[in-house]
C-alpha cells in the first residue's frame, strides 16, 4: 500500500507540502516522479519543482540520495519509509500544478513520487484544505474514488494503482458545480471563481455534445461519472484528458453570460464548447483506444509513435462535427469552423515539408517546442490530422454509397481495441478503415500520411452536396472559414506593440517575409504611414497591387528600413456553402440533419 498526502501548505508562495509512504520497504528503495504526462508529448522535467525531500524510517531519519533528474533512492532499512518534500506550484496551464489563495490544482504527475516496482499496488492519497482559516469556503473536486470525505469534498481518496492515481487532476476553491446526465451517467461541470456564468445554458449545450459522442460508440459510456475541472482565467485556453475527466482552463469570456440572448452564439463560446467537445472525445479515442506505444507508458522518456494524427486529428474532426450533429450549432456555424481548421493548415507551407507521421512522431521536440520556423517547417497532426479525417469519412461514404463512415471506424476501433483494453499498432487504423471500407486503402494512407501533397477536399465535399472555395486574406485577423474580398496582405500573424505592430508568424508565401522582414520585428511604417494594429488595413488599403514601398521596423532596438512589394494573398483561405442552398440527402446523413 502507498500513501500520499497532500495540503496546499503556503498558497502565498505556491507551495504544497506532499508526503509518500510505503509500507514494507525491505533494503533500499528507488522513488521517480514522472517526466511527462500523457496527453502532452513533451519532456517537462516535473521533479525540477521539487523544492526539498527528506525520508523517514517509522519516526527515524533515513539518509536518501538523489541519483538522476528525477529519481532518489533511500537507504537500506525495513518497515514503513515516508518522503517529505516541498513542490513549488505556479504553472496555471492543465499540465502541471498550481497554487494561489484563490485556488489550487494539481496534477499527481507534479506531486506524487513513485516507488519503483511498486506502479502496480493499490494508492491512497488525504488532501486537507490550506489551513490559516484562508479557504473555509473551499471545496474538493476530482474523478478520484473517494473514500472518505467531508461535505467540501476534502478526504480520503484511493486508486487501484500507480497509473490511475496520476489520470486524477485535482480542483481545489470556491468551486461551481453544476450536474447533468448523460444516458443516466453523473457528469458535472466545475468551475473555479465567483463569476456570473448561464450554467444552465452550459449544461444544456455540453449534455446534447456528450449524447452524441455517446451514440457514435452505441450509447456505451466508458466511465461511471465524468468531470470537467475548469479552472476560468484571465485569457487561459487549454485542455487536457483524463479517464473519468479532463482539466480544462478557459478565458472568463468565453463563458456564457447570464444576460445574453440564448440566440447569440458568440465565436469564442463556440469555441469553448469545441475544445470541451474534443476533451470528452478523447474518453474514447486515446484514452481507452490507444496506441500500443503507449501500453504501457513509459514515463521517464519519449514515447514514440506515428499516430497521434489519428488520436488528435480524428478527435479534432469530431469536436467540431459533434456541435452541429448535437443541433448546439446550426450547420453553416460549422461549415464556417470547418473552413478555419482548412485554412489553419492551408497557410503553413510545413505541410509541404513534414508529413503527419512524422510530425507525430517528432512532437516531442517539433510540435511541441515551436519556434519561428514553424508554419513554415511543421504540420500540426491535430488539424491536417482533421483534414484527413475528413477526406477518410467522406471516402468511406463514397466508396459505399453511403453505408460506411468513419464512425464505423471508430466504433470498431472501440470494439477491438478500446473494450479489450488491447494497443493499436502502429498499421491498425489504417487496417481497421480497410475493413471497414472492405477494400485496399494503400493509395489514400500513402498520400494522405506518408507524402505531403494536399489531399483534394473538392470533389469529396461535393459528394456531399458542399462547395469548397478558396480565397485570399481580406483582412490582417482573417481566420478564413467566410467569403470576403481579396486584399494586399503582408502574409503574416500579427500582435500589438507600443511602438507599431509585432511580427508573430510570418508565411514564407507572404510579402513580408519575402520582404526580408523576420519574426518578432516591430513594424512601425510602411510607405511613411504609421502602422498599428487596427489602422494596419487601412494602410494597406491605400495602395495597388505590385507596388513598392518602403517599410521600417525594430528589430533588436535597430531602425531597419525594407523595400516591401504589395501582393494579395495566396489563396489558403478556405470558405464552404451548400450546394443551391439545400443539404443534399448525403450532406443530411453526414451532419445528422433532418
Ligand atoms: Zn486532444
Amino acid at each position: 500500500m502507498i500513501r500520499y498526502f497532500v495540503v496546499p501548505r503556503h498558497p502565498g508562495h505556491h507551495i504544497f507540502q506532499v508526503s509518500v509512504s510505503l509500507t514494507g520497504v525491505a533494503g533500499e528503495q528507488l522513488w521517480r516522479l514522472p517526466a511527462w504526462i500523457p496527453g502532452s508529448y513533451m519532456i517537462r522535467d516535473f521533479a525540477r519543482h521539487i523544492l526539498n525531500v527528506t525520508a523517514e524510517v517509522e519516526g527515524h531519519s533515513l539518509a536518501i540520495t538523489k541519483l538522476d533528474k528525477d529519481t532518489w533512492k533511500t537507504a537500506s532499512t525495513e518497515g514503513t519509509v515516508t518522503l517529505h518534500m516541498e513542490v513549488h506550484a505556479h504553472d496555471n496551464s492543465v499540465r502541471e500544478a498550481f497554487l494561489d489563495n484563490r485556488y489550487a490544482f494539481f496534477n499527481g504527475t507534479s506531486l506524487f513520487l513513485c516507488p519503483v516496482g511498486h506502479e502496480g499496488s493499490p494508492c491512497e492519497v488525504d488532501v486537507l484544505p490550506p489551513g490559516g482559516g484562508l479557504a473555509t469556503n473551499w471545496k474538493l473536486a476530482t474523478g478520484l474514488t473517494a473514500k472518505q470525505v467531508t461535505t467540501n469534498g476534502f478526504g480520503s481518496f484511493k486508486a487501484a494503482n500507480y497509473d490511475e492515481l496520476i489520470d486524477h487532476p485535482v480542483l481545489m476553491g470556491e468551486l461551481k458545480e453544476t450536474c447533468f446526465e448523460v444516458m443516466s451517467t453523473p457528469h458535472r461541470v466545475v468551475l473555479n471563481g465567483p463569476y456570473q456564468v448561464d450554467t444552465h445554458r452550459f449544461c444544456r449545450d455540453l449534455k446534447a455534445i456528450c449524447e452524441t459522442h455517446a451514440a457514435l460508440f452505441d450509447d456505451q459510456l466508458p466511465m461511471d461519472s465524468y468531470s470537467f475541472l475548469t479552472m476560468v482565467t484571465a485569457n487561459g485556453y487549454g485542455g487536457l484528458e483524463h479517464r473519468n475527466s479532463s482539466a480544462l482552463v478557459c478565458a472568463r469570456r468565453s463563458l456564457p453570460r447570464r444576460n445574453e440572448a440564448p440566440s447569440v452564439l458568440r465565436d469564442d463560446y463556440r469555441t469553448l464548447l469545441g475544445l470541451f467537445s474534443h476533451e470528452y472525445f478523447h474518453s474514447w479515442n486515446i484514452k481507452r483506444i490507444k496506441p500500443a506505444a503507449f501500453s504501457p507508458y513509459d514515463l521517464s522518456k519519449e514515447n514514440y509513435t506515428e499516430l497521434l494524427w489519428a488520436f488528435e486529428g480524428i478527435t479534432s474532426y469530431y469536436d467540431d462535427l459533434a456541435l452541429v450533429r448535437s443541433g448546439v450549432i446550426g450547420v453553416e456555424s460549422y461549415l464556417e469552423l470547418l473552413g478555419q481548421t482548412l485554412t489553419r493548415v492551408a497557410r503553413g507551407h510545413g505541410r509541404f515539408r513534414q508529413t503527419v507521421t512524422a510530425s507525430s512522431f517528432d512532437a516531442w521536440t517539433r510540435f511541441y517546442k515551436q519556434d519561428a520556423s514553424a508554419p513554415n517547417a511543421i504540420v500540426s497532426y491535430y488539424s491536417k490530422g482533421a483534414w484527413i479525417a475528413l477526406a477518410l469519412d467522406l471516402t468511406l461514404r463514397k466508396l459505399s454509397a453511403g453505408k460506411q463512415s468513419l464512425d464505423d471506424v471508430m466504433r470498431l476501433l472501440w470494439q477491438r481495441y478500446g473494450k479489450t483494453a488491447t494497443g493499436v499498432a502502429e498499421q491498425g487504423i489504417q487496417q481497421a478503415c480497410e475493413e471497414v471500407a472492405g477494400q485496399n486503402l494503400d493509395s489514400f494512407f500513402n498520400r494522405a500520411l506518408y507524402a505531403t501533397e494536399d489531399i483534394d477536399l473538392t470533389p469529396l465535399l461535393a459528394s456531399v452536396g458542399i462547395n469548397l472555395f478558396w480565397r485570399s486574406a481580406s483582412n490582417h485577423a482573417d481566420k478564413g472559414g467566410k467569403p470576403g474580398q481579396a486584399t494586399l496582405d503582408l502574409g503574416a500573424l500579427i500582435a500589438a506593440d507600443p511602438a507599431g505592430v509585432k511580427l508573430r508568424v510570418l508565411y514564407e508565401q507572404g510579402s513580408a517575409m519575402k520582404a526580408g522582414l523576420s519574426v518578432g520585428d516591430v513594424l512601425l511604417a510602411i510607405d511613411g504611414h504609421r502602422v498599428e494594429l487596427n489602422s494596419l488595413d487601412e494602410v494597406l488599403a491605400m495602395f495597388t497591387p505590385g507596388d513598392r514601398v518602403p517599410v521600417h521596423v525594430f528589430r533588436d532596438g535597430e531602425l531597419i528600413k525594407h523595400t516591401l512589394v504589395l501582393q494579395p494573398g495566396e489563396p489558403d483561405f478556405a470558405w464552404l456553402d451548400i450546394e443551391n442552398g439545400e443539404l443534399s440527402e448525403a450532406g443530411r446523413h453526414w451532419l445528422h440533419i433532418g
